[in-house]
């Protein structure tokens, strides 16, 4: 990559937070997303399989998902058809897990309590004594296809990806972000950190401080389907106590030990150990005998202290604008959260329809750490 540039803002990280917000962007400013990668979804995005699930996790992360719920089901021309499946998830409970199970049912709105056979019949591969609570809105999602056209859209918007940019140094001088590589430059008034794992290492390049975000790995390993009919429409079944799930993939069974090992920000690789553990949990409610593993392999998820996403500006440096910590909801939040972001960096109204979801942006900007270190600092 050769050349200097000089957009309205530059966009670090190519996953699912910078496509998105690159496609929603592009129309309106010019953009350049820069990865380090060769492509683009090579880390976190191109790793997940992942299931809408919008009981989970905190408030805001409900509402962002609630609010994505519309996109997924009839995206815009484009988009080739509907990215969401439904598929239920079925909450599961070993007989000691039961008062888990009652409490989620208190908590989930629509949520089917089933009996012991009524569980067994939606996954006849569970032992007889395991109860179930159907979460029905729920269902796959088609990552490949939102992040890739999210990408090309922006392009055909004007915006310019550029990859394997190698090691570059970030500085602010006369109110513009200076990116300076190895036989490169750009020069942006605003610049967006969504490097996913690697968010705070890029914070601290720029010279702000990290805000504590916590990678950590999450295992998946495919083992060949029981030979039961219909196994293919079968729920996401999901340990209540969330310790495991398995459900239908690509004709195999896909079995996550629900692993959240912290780790360096880094190319994941899966362990023997979390699989190992994944299998041992798997036979406990299971009579299914598992023979060979097919396929594994691992991704971050990166997580703030409070487990929300963060997006907004930074109190701290001006110009600099967050948009990381998606953990296991970057995927299911990402329309909302796009529109989220564009609408702060374009200074419009946040939409109708996030507000609507309960959604109060301020519950995600940056600042919610500064304010909470002020607050322990005048207590100590
Ligand atoms: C196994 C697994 C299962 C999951 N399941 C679900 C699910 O069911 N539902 C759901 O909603 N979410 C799920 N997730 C989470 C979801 O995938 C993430 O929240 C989302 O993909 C994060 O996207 P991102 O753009 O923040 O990060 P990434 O996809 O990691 O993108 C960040 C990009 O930044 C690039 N980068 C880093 N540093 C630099 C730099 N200095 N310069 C340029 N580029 C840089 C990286 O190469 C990378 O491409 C799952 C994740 C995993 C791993």
């Amino acid at each position: 990559m050769t050349g200097f540039s000089q957009p309205d803002v530059v966009i670090i990280g190519g996953g699912m937070a910078g496509a998105g917000l690159a496609a929603h962007l592009a129309p309106h400013r010019r953009v350049t997303l820069i990865e380090r990668e060769a492509a683009c979804g090579l880390h976190t995005t191109g790793r997940a399989v992942a299931m809408f699930t919008p009981s989970h996790g905190a408030a805001a992360g409900r509402s962002l998902a609630k609010a994505s719920r519309a996109f997924f089901e009839a995206p815009p021309t484009g988009f080739d058809g509907p990215l969401l499946r439904p598929r239920p998830t079925l909450h599961i409970a070993r007989p000691a897990q039961r008062p888990a199970l009652s409490d989620l049912a208190a908590r989930l709105p629509g949520g089917i309590e089933l009996t012991a056979a009524e569980t067994r019949r939606l996954a006849p591969i569970l032992r007889p004594d395991i109860a179930g609570l159907l979460e029905p809105d729920a269902g796959d999602l088609d990552v490949r296809r939102l992040h890739r056209r999210w990408l090309d859209e922006a392009q055909e918007h004007g915006a310019e990806i550029r990859l394997c940019i190698g090691d570059y140094a970030i500085e602010r001088s006369r109110g513009l972000w200076r990116l300076q590589g190895e036989g490169w430059s750009l020069a942006a008034p605003v610049m967006v950190d969504a490097a996913g794992a690697w968010a705070d290492v890029v914070a601290a390049a720029a010279g702000l401080t990290p805000l504590r975000l916590e990678p950590r790995q999450r295992t998946l390993a495919l083992i060949d389907p029981p030979p039961v009919a219909g196994f293919g429409d079968w729920p996401i079944v999901k340990d209540v106590d969330d310790r495991f799930h398995f459900r239908p993939f690509a004709g195999k069974l896909l079995i996550a030990p629900a692993d959240e090992e912290p780790s360096p920000p880094c190319d994941a690789e899966a362990d023997p150990l979390d699989i190992a553990c994944a299998l041992m949990r798997f036979q406990a409610v299971s009579d299914y005998e598992i023979e060979d593993i097919r396929h594994q392999w691992a991704g971050l998820r990166t997580f703030a202290p409070d487990g929300l996403p963060v997006i907004g500006w930074s109190g701290e440096a001006s110009g600099f604008f967050w948009f990381a910590g998606l953990g296991g909801m970057g995927v299911q939040t990402a329309p909302a959260a796009a529109q989220l972001a564009a609408a702060l960096l374009l200074e419009r109204p946040v939409p109708r329809a996030l507000l609507d979801h309960g959604l109060a942006p301020a519950a995600l900007g940056p600042s919610r750490f500064a304010a909470a270190s002020l607050e322990r600092a005048a207590l100590s």
